[in-house]
């Protein structure tokens, strides 16, 4: 047996190696190496597999994320209201751009941003929403649309743990996680649902003169080469990374189903455990489990995740700081305290080996072992 890690990407890589190592080779022989015809085919069946007008590919999910918010104009002091439990990237590229990160706390049953709270964050300075699918699930989008309708404010879905996902809206539309709102911004990292082996991401947008102005400002502000409208980055996906991507998207929705398949086996395993509690899912997304993330009741979480790591078994805390806690981001408006939910999920959620290759007897091992922890200390 395979040594269990988070993520394996060597096991997934042996199943499409042919395939993999050709499309590698035929991009280094043709040396189109940037902006060839593999990053538009890629782009147009990313496009096909969402459902979304316009596919942008840039270098990364960071970039993704503030590309969206200079193609909208958004100036200095302009409030940006994102949730206080995700990754730093999120607020970092609204800081970035001296735009006004705006905090709110999270859903204790999603992890995913609070609309109650997104409701009373808004201010007359406030011009966008950035929720976060966390996890591979969908934020609540219906109600968080109605609101950014009713104050004009726009939508930037951060989709870069949950590519895949569907989201159901009351009226019976199903859109894709990153489609919904005026831009969806991803990540292709290599741990991430569909991964490449390096960096990239991409922008997703309905809208055709928004996905015109964000290919403009992924690349250096010009339309016309050499004649500079705007102010703008460089940044792009490179061949060889879509010429994987094109070949990866063929096998998302099995490795989705790879995902949930594991995720059912560990709530069926830690079902009856009181000093766990296991993901809930959201009544009207799929979960794709980018991460497989219980909480402990009553049992120590740093302990825990101590003992699996004496018995060999990774497991990870995402995230084991809020945002308004670090130090980057520190502001007199907030204290501890602020965002309990936030707060509590960051003391007591752990993440569990979550992947396409994880087998029954990989994860009878861990389950095992995380039940011995919480049983003991039960
Ligand atoms: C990974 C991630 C990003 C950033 O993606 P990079 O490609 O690493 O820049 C942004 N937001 C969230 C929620 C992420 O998980």
């Amino acid at each position: 047996m395979r040594p269990i890690q988070m993520v394996d990407l060597i096991s997934q890589y042996e199943k499409i190696q042919e395939e993999i190592d050709k499309a590698v080779i035929d991009v280094v022989r043709s040396s189109a190496y940037i902006n060839g015809p593999e990053v538009k085919s890629f782009q147009q069946e990313m496009e096909d597999y969402l459902g979304v007008r316009h596919v942008i590919p840039c270098a990364n999910g960071t970039d993704a994320l503030q590309l969206t918010m200079m193609a909208l104009d958004l100036q200095p002091g302009d409030e940006v209201i994102t949730a206080s439990f995700t990754y730093v990237a999120t607020a970092e590229v609204i800081a970035l751009l001296k735009l006004t990160p705006v905090l709110v706390d999270v859903d204790p049953v999603t992890f995913n941003i609070d609309v109650d709270a997104v409701k009373k964050a808004i201010s007359p300075k406030t011009k966008a929403i950035v929720p976060v699918h966390l996890f591979g699930q969908c934020a609540d989008m219906a109600p968080l649309m109605a609101l950014a309708k009713a104050h004009d404010l726009y939508v930037i879905e951060d989709t870069a743990q949950a590519i895949g996902a569907k989201y159901s809206f009351p009226d019976g539309r199903v859109e894709s996680a990153g489609c919904m709102g005026d831009f969806g911004g991803t990540s292709f990292f290599p741990s991430k649902n569909l991964g490449c082996y390096g960096d990239g991401g991409a922008i997703f947008t309905n809208d055709d003169a928004l996905a015109s102005r964000v290919r403009m400002m992924a690349n250096h502000g010009q339309s016309v080469r050499y004649y500079h409208d705007e102010i703008g980055v460089n940044s792009r996906l490179d061949s060889i990374q879509a010429a994987i991507l094109r070949i990866k998207l063929r096998h998302l929705d099995m490795y989705i189903e790879a995902r949930q398949l594991a995720a059912q086996r560990y709530d069926e395993a830690f079902a009856d455990c009181e000093a766990l509690i296991t993901p809930k899912r959201a009544s009207n997304s799929t979960h794709v489990f980018h991460q497989y993330t219980l909480q402990t009741n009553g049992i120590s979480r740093d302990e825990m995740v101590a003992f699996l790591g004496e018995r060999d078994i990774p497991a990870m805390i995402y995230y084991p700081v809020p945002l308004h806690m670090q130090k980057a981001y520190t502001d007199e408006r907030y204290k501890e305290g602020m965002f309990p939910v936030t707060e509590d999920l960051c003391k007591t959620v752990f993440s569990l080996p979550m992947h396409t290759e994880l087998s029954i007897e990989q994860q009878q091992l861990i389950i095992d072992a995380v039940l011995a922890f919480a049983t003991v200390e039960n």
